[in-house]
């Protein structure tokens, strides 16, 4: 276990030099007070959870201090937003701090979102508020513990600082940790500025950096975008499992490491609707839930076309083909089990997309449904859940395809059904309600709320003592929140 000054950095990225990040000093907010700390992620930079506590914590944090060895800098990068090239995008209100590796050897970037204007800020303030702080450090680390890849969220501090956005709001920090920051909009920038030079040391960068088992390839670069294509299939296929809407997948907030990055007004599913759209702002329904597959593949030619310089239009295209089969497999193993199935049968398909369209039609709670599943003997269990649907005569003849299914899946020990069932059927999501409940008593000062949320949602698989009313289905208010990428 580590203090804090113990951090040991090695600033690759940095390095670069200035044709990729800009040198930027954070500027500190307020009266800098700890909201809420993640003892999981603070174990990646192995440091001691006691030391969250300290002053020294939320000054670090809170943009008052910096460590000796870390060189903060702002990344530039561009991307395709909603669809449109912007050609000029960049870090506008965060920074790369450094690189930290821990004593596994692994390498973390320290990132401080909220920490002041920097050149790519634009109109903005570079501020983010506490709101959205609270949000992205929630989502985080749940997405984390249900298995979905993901940056990791170390803290956020509050402040009384002001920042207007809608209203008068507090500016907060939150420190994400990710292996890399290097997103689509990257390798776009390079490329649309015609810089093959600069587009180069970023390639060298990334492949040496973080694939470098692609160095061993014939075509490294092709190596690397047909693993970025894997990734991102089985990335999205968790997405859609678990009923969780990124909201803004622009190519400036996608990472080339596959992980789920960049967090605005992102939503898990509470009833299940095909076509919800969590964003506000997105007025067509380009990132609605079930658009985020097809925008995975265009994301990811997005990206084919900024790699241009280095691979072959025909090999680009031919990798890309990978994407859709590749997302189905894994979305249909996920979906396998969670509907308690441990073999496959080639109508698994056609059984997960009934139910969908069932319960589509009846605003049936997602995640409650599966999770419901597993209590009882798929009989029991279907007998028990047919009352939430509308249509029950369409319910019974999937419950009886389905209890069929079972049967021949095999194994017939409810206690392992269970076991097997809940271990991927999560109790607890990050509702919008609850992240809504715990962020308006954040704002009034208290951070009790917070912090037990994310305790609860760091076991989301285990049931919690006391913590019943974490599990249950959201208040009528609860669905219909607005969420915009004001942030
Ligand atoms: P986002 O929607 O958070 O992914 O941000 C898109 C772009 O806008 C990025 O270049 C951000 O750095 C920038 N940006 C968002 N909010 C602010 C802000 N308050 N101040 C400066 N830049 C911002
Ligand atoms: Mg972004």
């Amino acid at each position: 276990m580590k203090a804090l000054d113990e951090l040991t950095f090695d600033n690759r990225f940095a390095r670069l030099g200035d044709a990729l990040s800009t040198h930027v000093l954070p500027e500190p907010i307020g009266d800098p007070r700890l909201v809420v700390a993640s003892p999981a992620a603070m174990a990646l930079l192995d440091l001691d959870p006691s030391v969250a506590e300290t002053p020294v914590f939320a000054e670090l944090f809170g943009g008052h201090k910096l460590w000796a060895e870390a060189e903060p800098r702002a990344m530039v990068y561009s991307g395709h937003q909603f669809g449109s090239y912007n050609p000029q995008l960049g870090d506008g209100r965060g920074l790369l701090l450094g690189e930290v590796y821990n004593e596994a050897g692994e390498h973390w970037d320290l990132h401080l979102k909220g920490a002041g204007q920097t050149p790519y800020s634009r109109m903005g303030d570079g501020r983010a508020v506490l709101r959205s702080s609270i949000r992205e450090f929630l989502v985080s680390e749940a997405l984390h513990a249900l298995g979905i890849p993901t940056t990791r969220a170390l803290c956020v501090i509050g402040s009384d600082t002001p920042v207007w956005r809608e209203k008068q709001e507090r500016a907060a920090m939150v420190l994400r940790l990710a292996p890399s920051h290097v997103r689509f909009g990257h390798f776009e920038y390079f490329y649309y500025t015609k810089r093959p030079e600069q587009q180069k040391v970023l390639g060298e960068h990334v492949l040496a950096m973080h694939f470098p088992e692609c160095l061993e390839a014939p075509a490294p670069y092709l190596a690397m975008f047909r693993e970025i294509v894997e990734r991102n299939a089985e990335l999205i296929a968790k997405w859609q499992a678990y009923g969780f809407c990124h909201g803004v997948m622009n190519t400036d907030n996608m990472s080339i490491l596959g992980i789920t990055f960049d967090f605005g007004p992102f939503a898990f599913l509470d009833d299940f609707d095909a076509h919800f759209i969590c964003n506000h702002s997105d007025d067509q329904g380009r990132y609605s839930f079930s658009n985020q597959v097809p925008i995975g593949q265009w994301n990811l030619s997005a990206l084919a076309q900024a790699l241009t310089p280095f691979i072959s239009v025909d090999a680009l295209r031919e990798t890309l083909g990978l994407y859709f089969p590749l997302y189905q497999a894994h979305y249909l193993d996920l979906m396998r089990r969670r509907l308690g199935l441990t073999t496959g049968e080639d109508d698994d398909q056609k059984l997960v997309e009934k139910l969908l369209q069932l319960m589509q039609n009846s605003s049936v709670d997602y995640s409650l449904f599966f999770r419901r599943l597993g209590e009882e003997t798929a009989e029991l269990a279907v007998a028990r859940l047919r009352d939430d649907f509308v249509d029950i005569k369409g319910f019974d003849a999937w419950a009886e395809l389905y209890c069929a299914r079972v049967a021949r899946d095999g194994n017939r020990d409810q206690d392992q059904r269970r076991t097997r069932m809940h271990a991927v059927n999560p109790l607890y999501i990050l509702r919008n309600y609850l992240a809504q409940n715990a962020i308006d008593a954040a704002e009034s000062g208290d951070y009790a709320e917070v912090r037990r949320l994310h305790a609860v949602l760091s076991k989301p698989f285990e049931k919690q003592p006391g913590m019943e009313h974490y599990a249950e289905r959201p208040p009528e208010w609860g669905k219909h929140l607005e969420i915009s990428c004001s942030s």
